[in-house]
């Protein structure tokens, strides 16, 4: 039995599955998931002591490599210094700065402790700032565990919301319109009949949540006459794209302005932060200027603001993105000619430093339809493979992989190889 194994057994007995969050779990892929014991760079050590190559990244947070020297300085120095005092800081005010800097639509920001608060509140302040409860989400976009969102689809290109979890009353869950991803057409007609009732939408800007679709021309700009055109808050949910896609988020990428955003992952630089934010007009209707309560025990807590600062300063580096987007680019052509040399049919696509693969037929996947279409099974195969292989992907079909600043050529050199190894035997 392998320490991983062992302690799989052992932290089922305490914890629901296991884990402390579902994906964790590996049942998308089999096997028993790996412990970790430490990271460094763009590696993770198992409790076995194997290294993997990561392309996960605690989920997005770990843009600039693990263990990254300057944010750990930051955080010694502030422990030294004081965990958490509950009340204002210096830091904080340096840290929305930084935020309002380098996302131009956002002139206020609040910070909290997850994306899914960070969600949650937008949702809530568009509620209180309209006066309307609707809101339109997409199917296949995850905006985290909040009761509005916890909404999936049926067939068609609109279904009253009906709940995808138990614990989400329906009557809550009614408010929420589902409609399908990059469907402008689905979009246009819903907005025509009902418009005036919506609230916001909300949407992440590149779907990473589905393995990763970028929007088709149009799609986003859509989203934003419609909401101008109906007094509709859109909400861009950046939690993941945020400081990804580009220095400026999926938003500067497309050059497509929302009134709200919601952040996590990136901005706290592996600590456990979210933040929203947008227009003043809106931000305002916060409390305690606003009557919107919103709030946080540990939320703008000086550990996470030091770590989170020091990542978006050292991304801020000119050439920082350019590098990223090099990484991920190599890595998917790589992937593309590997797999056609083995003949095995994928589809591989990306944004920065985000990028999917999907098991089909297709040349490009653009919806969730297609998305459901792709072969899982095999996913889980090859993903099996490249873990014997020494490289850590996301244990689902339905996740984006991550690129580090700490990937050197030589890591996605070898990623290449392992990889077109494990083609070869599917
Ligand atoms: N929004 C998006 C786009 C996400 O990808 C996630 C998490 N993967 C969330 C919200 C929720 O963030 P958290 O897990 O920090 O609550």
């Amino acid at each position: 039995m392998t320490q991983s194994e062992t302690l799989f057994e052992q932290a089922q007995k305490y914890i629901p599955g296991g884990v402390n969050s579902p994906v964790r779990a590996f049942r998308g892929v089999g096997g028993t998931p790996l412990f970790f014991k430490r990271a460094e760079g763009a590696y993770l050590y198992d409790e076995d002591d194997r290294r993997y190559i990561d392309y996960i990244g605690s989920w997005g947070p770990m843009i600039v490599g693990h263990s990254n020297p300057s944010i750990k300085e930051a955080l010694h120095r502030q422990i030294d210094l004081g965990v958490g005092y509950g009340a204002p800081t210096a830091i904080e005010t340096d840290m929305a700065r930084k935020v309002c800097e380098l996302v131009p639509s956002i002139d206020m920001v609040r910070m909290v402790n997850s994306g899914t608060e960070a969600t949650m509140s937008a949702i809530r302040l568009a509620r209180g700032y309209t006066g309307r409860d609707k809101i339109v989400k997409f199917e296949g976009c995850y905006h985290g565990h909040v009761d509005s969102l916890l909404v999936k689809a049926g067939s068609g290109a609109l279904t009253l919301g009906e709940p995808n979890s138990p614990g989400v009353p329906a009557s809550l869950a009614e408010h929420t319109l589902t409609l399908s991803y990059n469907d402008i057409d689905g979009v246009r007609d819903t907005f025509a009949t009902m418009g005036d009732q919506i609230a916001a939408i909300i949407v992440e800007p590149v779907a990473g949540n589905m393995n990763c679709i970028p929007p088709v021309p149009g799609f986003l700009e859509c989203l934003r006459e419609v909401c101008d055109a109906s007094g509709t808050v859109l909400i861009f949910d950046e939690v993941m794209t945020g400081f990804r896609v580009a220095l400026g988020g999926a938003q500067a990428h497309y050059g497509v302005t929302p009134d709200l955003t919601a952040l996590g992952k990136v901005i706290g630089g592996g600590l456990p932060v979210g933040a929203f934010g947008g227009k003043r007009a809106i931000m305002e209707y916060i409390s305690p200027l606003g009557p919107v309560y919103q709030a946080g025990t540990l939320s703008g807590n000086p550990l996470a603001m030091v770590a989170g600062l020091t990542s978006l300063n050292l991304i801020s580096e000119p050439g920082f993105h350019d590098d990223l987007s090099r990484k991920a680019e190599t890595l998917q052509k790589g992937l593309k000619a590997a797999a056609d040399k083995a003949g095995v049919p994928l589809a591989v696509q990306g944004a920065g430093g985000m990028f999917g693969f999907f098991f089909t037929d297709a040349e490009q996947v653009t919806t969730f339809d297609q998305v459901m279409a792709c072969d899982v099974e095999r996913f889980g195969t090859f993903f099996q493979g490249m873990l014997k292989e020494g490289v850590y992907l996301a244990p689902s079909a339905f996740e984006a992989s991550f690129v580090s600043a700490a990937l050197s050529d030589d890591d996605i050199a070898h990623t290449l190889q392992a990889a077109e190894r494990v083609f070869a035997t599917l």
